[in-house]
């Protein structure tokens, strides 16, 4: 370990990324665990975060005091939910540190509390934290951009997990957000998110959604742009977590050096 680790935190600590965090942490250099996590009364607070993530030992016990973890630390790595995305981006504004936001499914009005959290944060959000996916979005704005409304339909096929809580998945509505940028269209005013009974005719220029879930798929996504007589698939399958949490790393160790500010990973892979 070394003096100029950056010093992170994570909260959900015991979640499925919450653990593939601190796994994570630990296996990079330039940053450790410095503090985690949990929600108060979840059965794992006090236990060492190491052990909760398969790794024995490393000396940091859990805990239910954010603000208490946040003041001496330099970056929170929040793959949680909505409401305590909120909370915890009002504590990393007051601790003025860097803001990690994976958590999926905010509402309009958690997107803005956020955003005012990052006048003294240093916040990076995005549904995605892949570099996988943040190329797919590239590539899907393009092809949207080529690909004309006139003869050309997109759909956004997501599959997840069974325990997944929020449909259409954040990364689904990343690729919409993309392709509705291709073509320059707001997507909340194009997006057709359920299709049930007599629906009519597909209207044109709309983007639409479709979700799975089922078992323990990690994420699956495709932007399918069909023409006459053709169809254009662009797809990503993740496999392992871990694509995720090391996104999420370096996303930390980027703003580690920026001055407060909304920022996505497209800022932090140099694609925008
Ligand atoms: P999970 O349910 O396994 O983990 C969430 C954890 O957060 C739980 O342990 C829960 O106890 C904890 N938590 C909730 N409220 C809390 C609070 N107030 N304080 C402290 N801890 C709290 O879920 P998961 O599969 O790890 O996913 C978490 C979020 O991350 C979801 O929104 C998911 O969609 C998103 N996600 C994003 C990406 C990305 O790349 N952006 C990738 C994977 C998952």
């Amino acid at each position: 370990m070394a003096e100029t680790d950056m010093k992170l935190v994570v909260v959900g600590a015991a979640g499925r990324m919450g653990q593939t965090l601190i796994r994570t942490i630990h296996a990079i250099e330039g940053a450790r665990v410095y503090a985690a996590v949990e929600r108060e009364g979840s059965p794992f607070v006090g236990k060492d975060a190491g052990e909760l993530a398969g790794l024995g030992p490393i000396g940091v016990p859990v805990t239910s005091a954010p603000l208490e973890a946040f003041v001496h630390a330099e970056g929170v790595l929040d793959f949680t939910a909505p409401a305590a995305t909120v909370e915890f981006a009002g504590l990393a504004a007051q601790a003025r540190i860097v803001h990690v936001i994976g958590t999926t499914g905010c509402s309009a009005e958690d997107d803005e509390k956020i955003k005012a959290a990052a006048r003294h944060a240093r916040v990076v959000k995005s549904g995605n934290m892949s570099l996988g996916v943040n190329l797919l979005g590239v590539l899907s704005e393009r092809a949207a951009r080529a690909l004309g409304p006139e003869d050309w339909d997109i759909e956004v096929l997501e599959m997840h997990h069974r325990h997944k809580v929020d449909a259409p998945s954040g990364t689904a509505l990343l690729l919409g957000e993309a392709a509705a940028r291709g073509r320059g269209i707001a997507l909340a005013d194009h997006s057709v998110r359920v299709r049930d009974g007599h629906t009519g005719a597909r209207p044109r220029g709309s983007i639409g959604f479709a979700t799975l879930r089922g078992g323990s798929v990690i994420g699956e996504h495709a932007v399918m742009i069909a023409g006459e007589g053709e169809m254009v698939t662009l797809s990503h399958s993740a496999t392992d977590r871990s694509i995720f949490a090391r996104g999420a790393v370096r996303a930390a160790l980027w703003a580690r050096d920026r001055k407060p500010g909304l920022y996505s990973m497209l800022d932090v892979l140099g694609l925008n």
